[in-house]
């Protein structure tokens, strides 16, 4: 069948929208892999510049008025093409992006990257009132963000709705309650016995084996290098320059082997998700994934329920000692496994345990909304930071660094619309993993040798390979069969740790 023109029409404008996109990507990646500090000035304004382009070309009126236009085509096509996936999804970030004045865009973003480079000496200071003006006026900014979407119900919900379509505080406030009151006794109950010794972990191990030895595991998982590859970078983070370019990065700590290891697996979780999606997508906005929680939680399935299982490593603990003999020769594969999944109460939100990770983000999850809410004003945030982390974790930051400072969300874009995602990333990894094992009873004896096909075929077929083509709520029942719900991370969570620490 012969293409609608208009439809051929829209798509040629989204190749170049997302060309433009991609060639920013590959401006951000350089930055914060290969370029030196000379070019940073110069590199920011380029980047700028690419992002102008492609808002001024995807808010262009023409193709406000091509979807107009393809509205009455629609009920032509077959409901489950992906054309009809195309023009529902271009409509919703169409409608999204015309709502906020370009005037209000450049502001945004200037004050951002002010905001950041306060952030950075007020971390380096240890000195919240440093960065807390500017945080007022991010907050203000977040607000006014929230309010060219009238019609919400709570003001958080236009903000995570950027990220998680149809996701709302509703849905989330619950579901984290219940969470809540779940881990807070599992917690008590790990934390009131001797905490598993994890110095093997902490013994020299040279950068180069490290970064050979994750590459291995990450191919294993299926990552495909002919359409990917692996470099250095302060924070790890994967890119896609399209489906045949998936690229991620990782940080190596010589004295720490659990940092690049499982970064390197949790990146290699979300490229996986986009090498995987339908090559027919390359370009258009359906190639990439449905939500930034579906994201997070291939992420974690891999680094979290496969990455840090005694099944996992009954495969590859003895490669391990292998590369590592003078580190690792006198380490049982049992202590390694209780040392790679050590849990204890601390302050810094990217090295906690699986268990206790939840918590950090539930606290700044409530803070936000406390802020958007009016309720908590900007110079009190340090102090009910410090009280949340004193009633949830039981410690308190020794000064803000490690504090309120230490994450950059809310100082490098808007304050709420981001945290939420980890947590129901983690909530949907173990919902996708029973599923495929329902589907595949053989994948845990799989995974204990080594192999990985039917899980990630698995996972492609039910979730990767449509990208944005449903929304994530689709994808979640379509995969597994309930919506959202609880029940297996739950079921993981216990069984795991009342087995590791005999509850
Ligand atoms: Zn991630």
């Amino acid at each position: 069948m012969q293409m609608h023109p208009k439809l051929q029409e829209l798509k040629t404008r989204l190749a170049e929208v997302n060309d433009l996109n991609e060639a920013n990507a590959v401006l951000s990646w350089d930055q914060m892999t290969f370029m030196p500090p000379g070019g940073a000035e110069a590199r920011g304004r380029q980047i700028a510049t690419l992002e102008r382009l492609s808002h001024e070309k995807f808010t262009d009126p023409e193709i406000g008025k091509l979807l107009d236009e393809l509205q009455p085509v629609v009920p032509e096509l077959a409901p489950d093409s992906p054309d009809v996936a195309l023009i529902r999804v271009t409509t919703h970030d169409y409608q999204k992006a015309v709502k906020v004045p370009p005037v209000f865009t450049a502001e945004l973003s200037e004050h951002t990257s002010k905001t950041y480079s306060a952030w950075t000496k007020a971390r380096a200071e240890k000195n919240f009132k440093l960065v807390a003006p500017l945080l007022e006026k991010t907050l203000d900014l977040s607000r006014q963000l929230a309010n060219f979407y009238p019609g919400y119900q709570h003001i958080a919900d236009p903000l995570i709705d950027d990220l998680d379509e149809g996701m709302t505080v509703a849905v989330i406030r619950p579901l984290f309650q219940k969470l809540r009151t779940e881990l807070t006794p599992l917690i008590q109950k790990i934390t009131s016995q001797a905490a598993p010794d994890d110095s093997c972990l902490r013994r020299e191990f040279p950068e180069e084996e490290q970064l050979k030895f994750g590459l291995e595991v990450a191919r294993k998982m299926g990552y495909d290098f002919n359409r990917g590859r692996q470099d250095k970078s302060p924070h790890p983070f994967t890119t896609s320059f399209s489906i045949g370019d998936v690229r991620i990065t990782t940080r190596v700590k010589t004295n720490f082997l659990a940092e690049a290891l499982f970064s390197t697996i949790h990146e290699s979780g979300h490229a996986l998700y986009e090498q995987g999606i339908n090559p027919d997508f390359d370009g258009l906005p359906l190639a990439s994934g449905t939500s930034m929680s579906v994201h997070e939680s291939q992420s974690r399935l891999w680094e979290n329920l496969v990455g840090r299982s005694r099944t996992f490593w009954q495969y590859f603990y003895p490669q391990l000692q292998a590369i590592f003999p003078s580190q690792l020769r006198d380490v049982q594969s049992e202590d390694f496994y209780r040392a790679i999944n050590k849990v204890e109460r601390s302050l810094i939100r990217t090295d906690a345990d699986e268990v206790t990770y939840n918590l950090h983000v539930m606290i700044r999850f409530d803070l936000e909304l406390e802020m958007l809410e009016g309720k908590l004003p900007v110079k009190d945030l340090p102090e009910a930071w410090n009280n949340r982390y004193f009633k949830d974790l039981g410690v308190i930051p020794t000064d803000d660094s490690v504090g309120v400072l230490q994450d950059m969300h809310w100082y490098s874009g808007t304050i709420g619309g981001y945290f939420q995602s980890y947590t129901l990333g983690n909530i949907l990894s173990a919902q996708f993993f029973d599923a495929a094992i329902r589907a595949y009873p053989s994948i845990p004896s799989e995974i204990a040798a080594g192999t990985f096909d039917h899980l990630h075929n698995w996972l492609r077929e039910h979730i990767y390979k449509y990208g944005r083509e449903y929304r994530a709520a689709e994808i979640i029942t379509g995969a597994t069969g309930r919506p959202l719900e609880l029940e297996s991370y739950l079921k993981y969570l216990h069984s795991k740790y009342s087995e590791l620490y005999q509850l």
